[in-house]
């Protein structure tokens, strides 16, 4: 039997009835694009993360454009990120017009950098955008206190961190806006494309939500061009469901992590660092290992799914060439998309499974001593 790198049947047989009651609602009363149902999810999304609004929108990516929008970032603005993370990051702020500066990440965890990003402000720098890479809150207390220092706005990419924790505190919640995707094989997934914006912020939200449909205020009235990016009432009630196990699969990925950590132990691979006073969910487990292509396909050979996040750091992207980087710009990026492999990680994996995801890696690591 395979063992895949996340099993989305599996999860959607633990909770049937209650998907199948949920979408059943819906075409009932056939109320697809926001509505009912995604004003609900808000509210519910919103009060889990504790911030005091949430906008549902159509996709993370969408969440990430329309946050820096609305934080004001524009054509000639910089705005700080990491390379080592999904398109979409940087994407999202060229869509802005403006332009993302990279700052090369941590060694250890692949979470940017806060000691390199002084020296990539410029006087055009608006904002930041660290990523809680793998499910692991980036180092937030030092990035507040640069941007407190050069009046930076923080947006936040929780793409990967629904429910992680920063020293108490939920992935988020301190910073201007936060932008979560719930593409399917997330640790909150619709069955379809879905997002959200969250921000304590009055302003932020009313833009957010005028700017995912089309600047309306009212049915006929466009007070400004706006986009369709809004979340639709299907995956609001898929993702109302889960939301309610969200917190008991977070737990069951920490224990599967350990479980990992300690089947592992002797291995030569590197494992993730969870980090003090953190509570990561880990959307990904990722180790490392300098014979990383070989260890892939020997896992292969036994039948364990694992992926690469992510093989090409965004500044060697044919899609970001005009930015000018070039090769050798941000090692720690270039050695983490050399080295780094995704284990199978989901709550439903049982532990015989993780049995035999670790032996795999032992015996490769066995048969090269
Ligand atoms: C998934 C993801 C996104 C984009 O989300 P979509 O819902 O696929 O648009 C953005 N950033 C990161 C880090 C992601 O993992």
């Amino acid at each position: 039997m395979k063992i895949p790198l996340v099993d989305l049947a599996a999860q959607y047989q633990t909770i049937k009835p209650e998907i199948d009651d949920a979408i059943q609602r819906v075409l009932q009363r056939s109320s697809f694009i926001l509505g009912e149902e995604v004003e609900s999810f808000e509210t519910e999304f919103a009060a889990y993360c504790g911030s005091s609004y949430c906008i549902g929108v159509a996709s993370g990516s969408a969440a990430l454009h329309l946050a820096l929008l609305a934080s004001g970032i524009g054509p000639g603005d910089e705005v700080i990120t990491t390379p080592f993370t999904f398109a979409a990051t940087a994407e999202a702020i060229v869509h802005c017009g403006a332009k993302p500066v990279f700052v090369d990440v941590r060694g250890d965890d692949a979470n940017i950098d806060p000691a390199k990003i002084e020296q990539a402000i410029t006087p055009r720098t608006k904002a930041i955008v660290p990523v809680h890479l793998y499910g692991k809150p980036a180092e937030m207390d030092r990035i507040h206190e640069i941007a407190l220092r050069y009046k930076l706005k923080v947006v936040e990419d929780a793409a990967q961190a629904h429910g992680a924790l920063y020293r108490g505190k939920p992935c988020g919640t301190m910073s201007e806006a936060a932008c979560f995707s719930f593409y399917p094989s997330k640790n909150l997934g619709a069955f379809g494309d879905g997002g959200a914006v969250i921000t304590n912020d009055p302003e932020i939200a009313k833009k957010v939500r005028m700017s995912r449909d089309h600047g309306r205020q009212g049915k006929y009235l466009h007070s400004e061009t706006g986009f369709g990016e809004r979340l639709d009432g299907l995956q609001a009630a898929v993702l109302r469901v889960k939301l309610r196990h969200l917190d008991s699969w977070n737990r069951t990925r920490r224990s599967h992590a350990d479980r990992y950590q300690r089947l592992l132990l002797r291995c030569r691979v590197v494992l993730p660092d969870e980090g003090r006073d953190l509570a990561a969910v880990y959307h990904l487990f990722v180790v490392r290992s300098r014979e990383r292509d070989a260890l892939q396909e020997h896992m292969h050979r036994r039948d364990v799914a694992t992926g690469i996040h992510y093989p090409v750091p965004l500044h060697m992207q044919p899609a970001f060439a005009n930015l000018g980087y070039r090769k050798g710009d941000f090692p720690e990026a270039e050695k983490a998309a050399e080295r780094v492999l995704s284990l199978p990680m989901y709550p439903e994996l049982r532990d015989s499974q993780l049995v035999i995801v670790a032996k795999a890696v032992a015996e490769f690591e066995g048969s090269r001593t």
